[in-house]
């Protein structure tokens, strides 16, 4: 039992009908405390628990001044010392604090300061100069703090200092309780807290001894020692700090671990806890503040359904509504960004409402609706690409009507209904994002934002798009709920940039913690060193001890400087004090515990990658344990186990799946882990047959060499009816057969990928269709009007042109800035220009004679026998002498890859011959009695890299190229899909499903299948 409780117990078993209060840090730790009483004393009544701010609120009360004024929470205070703060600014009162600019670290830290002073009783009036560094910045400080305490007065507020000073000063009027007051003799407090609470009690003041600490100072927050302590109850752990003093008798359950980070740190704990078979309810674990312990435990019980109760509860980020509080926060920050919304679509933490069907859209046709869109970024391209998609369906279901949508192969009905649901999806999330939309207001003339509506905003989108599925999500809702209704009724701010007012807003949620709970039947109990071991539980974990964390830093308040502070007050508390104010409140907590101690510490940084030092608490504790005070680090090192790390060290010590397998599968003897997967899986099972299968010299289907018997009618272009090929789809076989095969045999669709990137505007692809497309329409233009390309006379109608294709793609796809899409803009035109030159110098320029021309199903063949049938768009034809023509593909890309290309490039470049020979028969069908010919087939390079340049085939032999075709498509009808020898997999769409091994492992069986590789050497043949 701990010397405060038994105090506690023996006081209460002293006077059981007297009114009596405890005054406690919080909630959580007064009902711990009587918990633990009733344990040591059976029972107790007549003993309440109350904070200093709940007993303020009592004495005012009893006084009658209760109501007088309104009270406020800490972010209320934040939020009020903000506004005065840019009132200030805009003033241009503040030199001294304006030159940083309005922040809400700047805030958080005036606000510090501004509590700080108040708390010790401190008024504006109270501030000089003088005592400041910086004489201005004494100034300024007392300014602010004037117009703090004017708008409190003004608006009949209450802080917490003027809720504790106007308390005190009622309690000093008389007596205005009759109770017992008992405060914890090593409570920390501030100078309004001690006044109100010896002036409430009123000569009742009970201190309450708690377990001695020897070899520190106490701190001067707390209440003086009434005299010397009484040292013969106390537990091994009061020495801590005077390992020489110590009692040799006394025996100490001290244990001391380290582990590979903290991760591992709490993995270890619940390790040691399974191996000795701890009962959960038998455990506390404290830890430093802000380290990553608490968050571990959380991510652990969310996972693996770990019971814990969290003391100082969980930060409001954690849950769906606080997600959700954060990602709106960057969905405005990212000007809409439709990827964001996304995001907290997948996630669960945006639902949408349920339509006039009674459901809601699943939150993944949201977000493949909203991908499609196109939208980027902008609110209001939302509903206006939306109302295009819906459009786009519409017309599909049109043409579907009519019979003009219908595709080969493709299920018509089902088509329909597909486009009947798409249709349906948009309106619903249409309806859904507008609802969404409205909410937000829009910034005014300046450009800046109502801080009051957008905090209303949050608030309403938070209340009506969170999810709250479980307990703490609604408690979640309801605490941001009602921070935003603070921020809201404090609100009185000029309009604020869109980034201010987001940074205010998240303010709100930062230090938002919910959930907070007393230790539990059952649970774990996790809770900060600062406000924990109060549990009295016999096993305390006391975990994240490294040097850095434990006792802190004791950095300086960046306002108030430490020769400030002791210059305005000897009772304000200065870094040193803090310091040695934690480093007191811990070595209290830890001699107050009973039974076993568990101290551990994170050795290594897993994330930095960099060794972690113990604490000095771990050194005095090592040096307690051995009992001798002279050991150093270098001995606690030599004397700890290897860090705790990812193994679990035993079955027995595994603390889920995951490490139970670790333990498994790194366990001598290895077991034979691939035959029990394949033993349970057979999915995987046959995943491992196929590695196996390639792994041999011999070629089979899981290397490509497939038979495609079954699907030769649907595949198989030449003996089949179905598949219609394009010259793209041709050069794919020739370059990887494999990739041919996951494409078009297995139907393998690469990941539809919209993701919009901040650096450009338009990607290749975007960028080369449009200006094909401008290109279309000018040469439509000039050539229906007899001309010669003629950049002095053209280059007006081409930039009309070029200007109102780019609007209309503007439209289609965002521009992530101005200056991105300027830049593009310009590079588009000087494109445009490079053709025109090109056009312009042409020796031969012919007439232009088709434009995006099609071919439409052209039967091409192979021998007498055999053919198949071809599909594509020719970009131009030109009539080049009688009888004779040429062929023009744009290509904006590189040139690189078809330089040196001769006639079909290894049966990689097949499109310009194709092209000829698609046209030609084309061609001799509109003019009968003619004898068409191409003469030139190819490809101009409008860009910067192309210059302008062509590359043309020209006198191709055309029986060779049919020769080329039948070898080309052997490969497919023999199933023939090997990696290709010279793929390109880095620029591959299945780069990361391909499970072929790419070129080298087809390479490595070269020589045991000499057919198969003869069929594709065969091709190199066609130059
Ligand atoms: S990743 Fe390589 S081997 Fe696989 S399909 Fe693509 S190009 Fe072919």
């Amino acid at each position: 039992m701990s010397a405060a409780i038994g105090f506690l117990a023996g006081f209460c078993r002293e006077h059981p009908l007297d009114d009596k209060i405890l005054l406690v840090p919080s909630f959580v730790a007064g009902r711990q405390i009587g918990d633990a009483l009733a344990e040591a004393a059976g029972s107790w009544i007549n003993l309440r628990f109350v904070t200093t701010s709940m007993l303020a609120a009592e004495v005012l009360e009893r006084a009658g001044e209760a109501g007088a004024a309104r009270p406020m929470t800490s972010s209320a205070e934040l939020a009020l010392t903000d506004r005065l703060f840019r009132e200030l600014l805009a003033a241009g009162e503040l030199e001294y604090f304006g030159r940083a600019g309005a922040s809400p670290g700047l805030a958080l830290a005036l606000h510090r300061a501004i509590r700080d002073l108040r708390l010790d009783g401190r008024t504006s009036g109270d501030l000089s100069p003088g005592q400041f560094l910086v004489e201005r910045k004494g100034r300024e400080l007392a300014l602010i703090l004037a117009r703090y305490e004017k708008a409190l007065a003004d608006d009949g507020l209450l802080d917490l200092a003027g809720l504790l000073g106007g308390a005190a000063k009622a309690a000093a009027k008389g007596p205005l309780v009759s109770f017992w007051v008992l405060s914890p003799l090593d409570s920390r407090l501030s100078r309004l807290e001690s006044e109100l609470v010896k002036s409430a009690a009123a000569g009742r003041l009970i201190l309450v001894p708690g377990d001695p600490v020897v070899g520190l100072d106490r701190p001067r927050q707390a209440w003086p020692a009434p005299g010397p302590a009484d040292l013969s109850g106390a537990g091994r752990l009061t020495w801590l700090f005077a390992p020489r003093q110590a009692p040799p008798e006394k025996e100490a359950r001290i244990e001391i671990f380290r582990a590979l980070g903290p991760a591992n740190e709490c993995r270890e704990i619940l390790r040691r806890l399974y191996a000795e078979q701890v009962p959960f309810d038998q455990v506390e674990i404290l830890t430093p503040p802000a380290s990553d312990h608490a968050t571990v435990f959380h991510l652990l019980a969310a996972r693996t359904g770990l019971p814990v109760t969290f003391g100082d509860g969980i930060p409001v980020s954690f849950t769906s509504p606080g997600r959700l509080f954060f990602g709106l926060a960057a969905w405005l920050a990212d000007d809409f960004s439709s990827d964001e919304i996304g995001r907290l679509l997948e996630n669960g933490d945006l639902t949408l409402p349920a339509g006039p069907s009674g459901t809601a859209l699943p939150a993944r046709t949201a977000c493949r609706l909203l991908r499609n869109a196109m939208i980027g970024w902008g609110r209001d391209r939302y509903l206006e690409r939306l109302a295009a998609l819906r459009e786009g369906h519409q017309a599909d279901l049109a043409a579907l009507a009519t019979g003009e949508g219908e595709e080969d192969g493709e299920d018509t009905e089902e088509r329909r209904s597909g486009f009947k649901d798409a249709i349906a999806g948009i309106e619903a999330l249409s309806a859904a994002i507008g609802r969404i939309l409205d909410l937000v207001p829009r910034p005014g003339a300046a450009g800046v934002y109502d801080f009051r509506r957008l905090c209303e905003a949050f608030a309403r989108l938070i209340g009506e798009f969170a999810g709250s599925a479980s307990d703490l999500d609604g408690r979640a809702r309801q605490a941001l709920l009602d921070r935003l209704g603070e921020f809201v009724a404090e609100s009185r701010l000029p309009g604020l940039p869109l980034k201010e007012a987001l940074d205010l807003i998240r303010t709100a949620g930062i230090a938002l913690r919910i959930g907070a709970s007393p230790p539990l039947a059952g649970r774990l109990h996790v809770a900060a060193l600062r406000s924990g071991g109060y549990s009295g539980r016999p096993h305390t974990f006391v975990a994240g001890l490294d040097e850095a964390s434990v006792p802190g830093r004791g950095l300086q308040d960046p306002v108030l400087l430490d020769e400030e502070r002791a210059a305005i007050s000897p009772s304000l508390q200065t870094s040193a004090d803090a310091l040695r104010s934690d480093l007191y409140g811990l070595a209290a907590v830890l001699a107050s515990l009973r039974g076993r101690v568990v101290l551990s510490y994170p050795s290594f940084d897993v994330v930095e990658g960099r060794e972690s030092f113990p604490s000095s608490v771990v050194l005095q504790a090592f040096r307690l344990l051995r009992g001798d005070p002279d050991l150093d680090y270098a001995a606690l090192d030599r004397a700890l186990p290897e860090a705790a790390g990812f193994l679990p060290g035993g079955p027995d010590r595994a603390f889920d799946e995951a490490e139970w397998w670790l333990d498994r599968l790194t366990a001598e003897p290895r077991p034979d882990g691939r035959r029990s997967v394949a033993a349970n899986f057979p999915a995987l099972a046959a995943g491992l047959a196929a590695l196996e299968a390639r792994a041999g010299d011999r070629l089979t289907a899981h290397d490509g060499l497939v038979d495609i018997g079954p699907l030769r009618a649907e595949v198989d272009p030449v003996n089949g009816d179905q598949a219609v090929m394009s010259a793209t789809r041709l050069e794919l076989l020739a370059k990887c057969p494999f990739g041919y095969f996951l494409r078009h045999v297995l139907k393998v669709q690469p990941p539809e990928e919209v993701a919009f990137d901040r650096t450009r505007w338009l990607d290749p692809l975007q960028r080369g269709s449009l200006i094909h497309e401008i290109l279309c329409e000018f040469m439509t233009a000039v050539a229906g009007r007899g001309e010669d390309v003629r950049a002095s006379k053209h280059a007006g109608v081409m930039t009309e042109m070029a200007e109102a294709h780019v609007a209309r793609m503007k439209l289609r796809v965002p521009p992530p800035s101005d200056s991105i899409f300027e830049s593009e803009r310009l590079d588009i035109r000087e494109t445009l220009a490079i053709f025109m030159a090109a056009e312009e110098k042409r020796e031969t320029k012919g007439r232009p004679l088709a434009f995006e021309k099609a071919i439409p199903g052209e039967s091409i063949a192979l021998d007498g026998r055999r053919s198949f049938r071809l599909r594509g768009f020719i970009d131009r034809v030109d009539l080049i002498g009688r009888d004779t023509y040429r062929i023009i593909d744009y290509k904006t890309g590189n040139p690189a890859p078809y330089e040196g290309l001769v006639h079909f490039g290894r049966g990689r470049t097949l499109q310009p011959a194709l092209y000829a020979v698609a046209l030609e028969q084309m061609l001799a069908r509109e003019q009968p009695g003619r004898a068409p010919r191409v003469a030139e087939s190819g490809y101009l390079f409008p860009s910067r890299r192309g210059e302008g340049d062509e590359i043309m085939v020209r006198d191709f032999d055309r029986g060779r190229l049919r020769a080329l075709l039948g070898d080309l498509l052997a490969l497919l009808e023999n199933g023939y899909f090997i990696a290709g020898p010279s793929a390109k997999c880095d620029y591959c769409d299945y780069r990361a499903a391909c499970i072929s091994g790419g070129p080298e492992s087809s390479a490595a069986k070269r020589e045991a299948n000499p057919e198969v590789f003869a069929a594709y050497d065969k091709l190199d043949e066609y130059k």
